[in-house]
């Protein structure tokens, strides 16, 4: 098959590589529609992420076709179309029966932190991930849900990751009615989390970048404020003056480790890697946020340490929430409002692709370049 092939930082190549097979009772083989290249894949593409093995698959948001499933698969069968969640769970441990599907312990060797992810280094389980013709769903009774009928199979490839990573970041913000929400990132995470915050009560909404096409994106996706982060010489006072000398109510970080606007992290975070990420977002949010606010985390950071100013999230009394998504707990509700026509999500898509063109795709993606907000791959 041909398979999105990863060869060392900053190289990625489309390759021949074998078909994947079924090594446990409970998988099941999908071959794929469609898959997305994430704000994700970009950490490690450039190498922030541990463990990131040469010839490895990425590609941990996709939908397609079963072709073939193990003796033990009891829900699904050849000639099913399936959305796949990009957690890798079992659905039953500790961690799963209390719904945090993204800390599952039975998928990952690593498991103190994060549990399974498709195509997301070995710190994450080591699975190959859907940026290919086919791939190996592991437990694939538990985390695959049919495609219901009259979806679009754009529609459901976003909601693998970046509908519902948007809609838990405005959840874990615990918005109440009339509060001004500030999110960090105007990709597809940032937009899904500022029209989520809406849908929660907003009052105000405000989205952070420094892309121009992007902001005006946020403007019309999601009807919320602006503000280009290179205009500003201070953000923290900058959106203090913006909330009555206050502070925004919820700040949302949805950029993560690689984050612009401050040298001196983007040095020691991006390329000397002396912490796990340039931390300025988290900077910013936590200096942002009103006493007593709460900052949600979805942003991407690695597994060490970071120079987060922890002494002002204290001494604030700031609630903070993070984590990876789990995704089984929205993937119901929020395929009921794309079905109601409460939301499109396909309107982000900029650029649909044959896999071959997935590693210049990459760099597209990377510089923000012609427009770019969501790729697609169509293997
Ligand atoms: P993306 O690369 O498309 O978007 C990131 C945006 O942040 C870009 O538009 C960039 O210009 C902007 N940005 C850079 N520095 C900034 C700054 N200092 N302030 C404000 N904006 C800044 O990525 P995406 O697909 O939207 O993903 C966003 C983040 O969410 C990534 O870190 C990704 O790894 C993470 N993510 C997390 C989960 C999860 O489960 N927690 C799931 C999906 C994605
Ligand atoms: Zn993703």
């Amino acid at each position: 098959m041909l398979a999105m092939n990863y060869r060392g930082p900053y190289r990625v190549r489309c390759a021949t590589k074998s078909d994947p097979v079924i090594e446990h009772d409970g998988d099941a083989i999908v071959q794929v529609s469609r898959s997305c290249i994430c704000g994700s894949d970009l950490h490690l593409y450039h190498g922030l992420v541990p463990d990131t093995r040469v010839g490895t698959t990425f590609g941990h948001e996709f939908v397609g076709r079963v072709v073939e499933v193990g003796p033990g698969v009891r829900t699904l069968k050849p000639g099913d179309d399936v959305l796949v969640p990009f957690n890798v769970f079992c659905g039953a441990c500790f961690f799963c029966q209390r719904e945090l599907y993204g800390n599952c312990h039975n998928v990952n060797p690593e498991a103190t932190a994060a549990g399974g992810i498709y195509g997301y280094s070995h710190t994450t389980g080591g699975y190959d991930g859907g940026q290919a013709q086919f791939v190996r769903v592991p437990m694939a009774d538990v985390g695959p849900l049919k495609l219901p009928e009259g979806l679009s199979i754009d529609d459901a490839v976003l909601l693998t990751d970046a509908f519902p990573t948007g809609y838990q970041a405005a959840e874990m913000g615990s918005i109440d009615e009339g509060d001004t929400v500030v999110v960090f990132g105007a990709g597809p995470v940032g937009l899904f989390a500022a029209k989520s915050a809406w849908w929660m009560g907003a009052g105000r909404v405000i989205v952070v970048d420094q892309v121009d096409y992007r902001l005006e994106f946020a403007r019309r996706f999601a009807h919320c404020e602006t503000i280009d982060f290179r205009q500003v010489h201070d953000m923290a006072i900058h959106i203090k003056k913006l909330t009555d000398g206050l502070g925004a109510d919820v700040c949302i970080d949805a950029v993560g480790c690689e984050a612009a606007g401050n040298a001196l992290q983007h040095l020691t975070g991006v390329k000397l890697k002396l912490q796990s990420g340039s931390a300025t977002v988290l900077h910013w949010a936590i200096n942002s946020v009103r006493k007593g606010g709460t900052v949600s985390i979805v942003g991407v950071y690695g597994p060490t340490f970071n120079f987060v100013p922890i002494g002002n999230a204290v001494n604030k009394g700031l609630t903070m929430k993070s984590g990876q998504t789990h995704m089984h707990r929205y993937m119901k509700p929020l395929l009921q409002k794309i079905e109601k026509g409460e939301i499109d999500p396909s309107f982000i898509i900029t650029h649909k692709i044959p896999i071959d063109q997935a590693p210049e795709m990459y760099k597209t993606f990377r510089d923000k370049k012609d427009g770019c907000i969501k790729v697609v791959i169509k293997p």
